[in-house]
Parts: C-alpha cells; sequence; structure tokens
C-alpha cells in the first residue's frame, strides 16, 4: 500500500507510521529523518539543518527530488508510508506526476488531527526527551504556522480526491492505531469512492 500521514507537529504521525509500517512491511520515509540524517558537511545538509532549526519548511524542489529518490528504490516497489511529505500542494502536485509517470497510485492519505494546546505540551514533553532543535517554544511556533499556511490546504487536495481519513490524535497510541486500522479497512472496502489521481 501507498500511504501517506498528515499532520501538525507533535500528532504522532512519526509513531503511527513506524508501527504502521512494521504492520504492513512496506518502508517508513520520514523526510524529517531524512534530513536530520544528511551529512552536515554538505551544502545541502548545512542547508537543512538552518532551515529546520527555525522551524521553517525546505523548497519543494529539493524535498520532491529526496522523496522521487527514495521511492524509485526497490523496495518501495510493493508500497511505502510517506511521513511528512507532502508538505504543501505544490509537494502533493509533483508526487501525482511521479506516481502517475511510474503508473502508481496513493491508497490513502491519513490526517491525525491533534489540538494546538495538546500539541504544545506534547512537544515540549519530546524536548525533554529527544533533545530535538526544533522542538523549543519559539520553532514549534512557526512549525506550527508552516504547517496552517502550507501543509493543511494539503488536506482539501487529497480530500477533493476522495483519499483522506482523519483520526484524533489526542487519544492513546493504541487508540490512534486502532482507528487507522479501521480507516484502512474502511478505504480498501470503498475503492469506488477513489477519484481518479489524475483528475
Ligand atoms: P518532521 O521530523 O517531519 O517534523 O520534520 C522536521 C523538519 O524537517 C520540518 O520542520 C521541516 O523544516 C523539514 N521538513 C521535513 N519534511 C519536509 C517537507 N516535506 N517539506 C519541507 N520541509 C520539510
Amino acid at each position: 500500500m501507498k500511504i501517506i500521514f498528515v499532520g501538525p507537529p507533535g500528532a504522532g504521525k512519526g509513531t503511527q507510521a513506524k508501527l504502521l509500517s512494521e504492520k504492513l512491511r512496506v518502508p517508513h520515509i520520514s523526510t524529517g529523518d531524512m534530513l536530520r540524517n544528511l551529512d552536515g558537511n554538505t551544502a545541502l545538509g548545512k542547508k537543512a539543518k538552518e532551515i529546520m532549526g527555525r522551524g521553517e519548511l525546505l523548497p519543494d524542489d529539493i524535498m520532491v527530488k529526496l522523496v522521487n529518490e527514495r521511492i524509485s528504490q526497490a523496495d518501495c516497489s510493493t508500497g511505502f508510508i510517506l511521513d511528512g511529505f507532502p508538505r504543501s500542494v505544490t509537494q502533493a502536485e509533483e508526487l501525482d506526476k511521479i506516481m502517475a509517470a511510474t503508473k502508481r497510485s496513493l491508497d490513502i492519505v491519513l490526517a491525525v488531527m491533534v489540538d494546538d494546546k495538546v500539541l504544545e505540551d506534547r512537544i515540549a514533553g519530546r524536548a525533554a526527551q529527544e533533545g530535538r532543535k526544533d522542538d523549543n517554544p519559539e520553532a514549534f511556533r512557526q512549525r506550527l504556522k508552516a504547517y496552517r499556511a502550507s501543509t493543511e490546504p494539503v488536506l482539501a487536495y487529497y480530500k477533493q480526491k476522495g483519499l483522506l481519513r482523519s483520526v484524533d490524535g489526542s487519544k492513546s497510541v493504541v487508540e490512534v492505531t486502532v482507528a487507522i486500522n479501521r480507516s484502512l479497512d474502511e478505504q480498501n472496502q470503498a475503492p469506488d469512492k477513489r477519484l481518479k489521481q489524475s483528475s
């Protein structure tokens, strides 16, 4: 299956994407992890570090190239789970083109929805546990702003294509996993509701 996770920072999409990738045995592709793993001595690595530290989004062309290279690899032939991409309508459109060119199509887009106050508390907890540089309050506010401005419109984009399913990410990890599995079942049983991706 080809699955996308969308959600604000701290919604728990990384945790759920990892669990689902283990269950379905398809690669979990986190663009945030890909960027964090770039060599910090390269021009791209330096640029990524700077932009991420500010809580801003990297340019679409860089992200599309990174993701295209990754999903073209053999281990993605049966499917993949994208976590953190697309984060803009441009990225979503470019992904559609890549999928169409390789005669593939997305199966479902899972939106993990959580209120801002819950997100703020979670990010503060994660900052203490994991020490991510962009989990400080200022970068978090910027990430939330980038989510509202650039990523939220992606939900409407996929809704219009009949691919969007939303789950309440404020529940426990187990409850969210159950809701995701239910959404997958429902989407699988209603393929006729899905519009053609090219439409
Ligand atoms: P994440 O680990 O998904 O929260 O991503 C961490 C940071 O990586 C984001 O705040 C952005 O700076 C950057 N990033 C990850 N994915 C993308 C993307 N698809 N487009 C632009 N920037 C991204």
